[in-house]
């Protein structure tokens, strides 16, 4: 049964390399699979949802991304625990990719909504959040 549960979601981005290898390693840290790879994009699937993305062109480089804007402002997944929330944190860290809300890390939600915040290299914001 998956009527109305999200079939695709389809991010254009700037540099398809980069997107890829955060990407590829975020969402297999998830347990989604590669799913499709050609040589202007890459999605990877988790049950029956994937996600692609694909190499934008340039002529729509001048107008930029902002999460501000009217548009997509970010994409939130469930983590397995506040553990694995923990975990992923200290990856990203070890990454160097910056945790957004520092000050409020990990409760940037709210009191009861354990979750580590961060960008793709786009500027999408990331969310990963422990089941309630
Ligand atoms: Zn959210």
């Amino acid at each position: 049964m998956s009527k109305g549960l999200i079939h695709h979601v389809e991010i254009n981005v700037s540099n398809l390399e980069n997107s890829v290898a955060f990407w590829g390693w975020f969402l297999e840290k998830l347990g989604y699979e590669l799913y499709q790879t050609w040589n202007k994009g890459r999605s990877w699937k988790l049950g029956e949802s994937y996600l692609v993305f694909v190499q934008a062109e340039e002529i729509y480089f001048d107008v930029s991304y902002h999460r501000k804007q009217v548009g997509l402002n970010h994409l939130a997944f469930y983590a397995d625990s506040r553990e694995h929330v923990d975990l992923i944190t200290w990856q990203l860290r070890q990454k160097g990719i910056s945790i957004l809300y520092k000050e409020l890390h990990p409760f940037a939600g709210g009191k009861e909504h354990y979750a580590v915040f961060f960008e793709d290299p786009d500027r999408i914001k990331v969310e990963l959040v422990a089941p309630g």
